[in-house]
């Protein structure tokens, strides 16, 4: 029997939907959420994401700012853009899009964000909180994927989750939010010996590995949750971690690239920019 696919795009619209009643609320206290992007350098798949999450954030009727700045800016002039953005009260939300130019500290950049706006949960403040397990603003991916996997109702709890990639901004916000849940978590990458062993024996397999096709059927347990994060660009097309055609046929739940984590991304990063607003309105 082959795997039911987990529709990205379904449940991200109804995400879209609750988020659009709270958007209605915010709005009659005289708050429209406004979300700031900065994009710099001229990386064709960073344009492309930029684009998705402008294009969510305005069909949502919330307002967005997007500051294209030419990869040879000074790392001192994305500094002060940010500070006056964290000092900005009509700004809810801020997001650097990744990757940055070769000359700049992405973590100094990064953490100089005001947490309360860090709307990828990437600030050490917000990824420390998560470590201890205490309310964060949460990474969109790993959100994402709890959201998903609640939604169709699947168990995290003693799960074995098996987490391939160890990235901060991928791969550990994944491994921490399932170990938050009480899910037994194993953390994969390239220094892991018999990845395949691991694999095996995962009830949940999530993979961040930015790899073509690493995984195959025979790394993968009959009945098995497989979560594709990766996306490669293959000739213009993305392409996942996970070989789909192969893969399918065993998994109890897989996700597809693209229509799975992509989608779902993207409106946790809307509803991060929501919650953020409502806190600040809050305040
Ligand atoms: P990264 O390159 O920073 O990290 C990749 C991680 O995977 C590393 O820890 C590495 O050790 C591990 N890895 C790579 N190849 C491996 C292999 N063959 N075996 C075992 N481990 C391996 O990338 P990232 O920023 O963490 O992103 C990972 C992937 O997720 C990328 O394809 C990226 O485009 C994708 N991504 C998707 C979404 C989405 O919304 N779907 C969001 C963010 C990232």
């Amino acid at each position: 029997m082959s795997a039911v696919v987990i529709d990205g795009k379904a449940i991200a619209a109804e995400v879209y939907e609750e988020l659009t009643g709270r958007i209605v609320k915010l709005k009659q206290k005289g708050v429209v959420p406004r979300v700031a992007i900065i994009e710099i350098g001229e990386d064709e798949m960073s344009k492309r994401y930029v684009s998705l999450k402008e294009n969510a954030a305005i069909r949502l009727g919330m307002e967005c700012v997007t500051y294209h700045l030419v990869s040879s800016t000074p790392e001192k002039r994305v500094l002060d853009l940010i500070a006056r953005l964290n000092a900005d009260p009509s700004v809810h939300g801020m997001l650097v899009q990744m990757p940055l130019p070769e000359h700049m500290d992405t973590k100094a950049v990064l953490d100089s964000i005001d947490p309360e706006k860090d709307i990828d949960g990437i600030h050490f403040c917000n990824q420390g909180k998560l470590l201890n397990g205490e309310p964060a603003i949460i990474a969109c991916t790993p959100r994402a994927i709890i959201h998903m996997l609640d939604r169709i109702g699947v168990d995290i709890e003693s799960r074995h989750t098996v987490v391939i990639g160890k990235s901060i901004l991928v791969g550990r916000p994944i491994a921490m939010c399932f170990l938050n849940r009480s899910a037994t978590v194993s953390v994969c990458h390239t220094k892991t010996q018999n990845l395949a062993d691991l694999t095996r024996n995962a009830d949940i397999l999530i993979v961040a590995a930015g790899s073509a096709k690493l995984i195959k059927a025979d790394m993968v347990k009959e009945g098995a949750v497989v979560i594709d994060v990766g996306q490669t660009n293959i000739d213009g097309k993305l392409c996942g971690d996970v070989d789909f055609d192969e893969v399918a046929p065993k998994a109890s739940y897989i996700t597809k690239v693209t229509g799975g984590v992509g989608p779902m991304t993207v409106a946790m990063l809307m509803t991060n920019l929501v919650d953020c607003a409502e806190n600040a309105a809050g305040r």
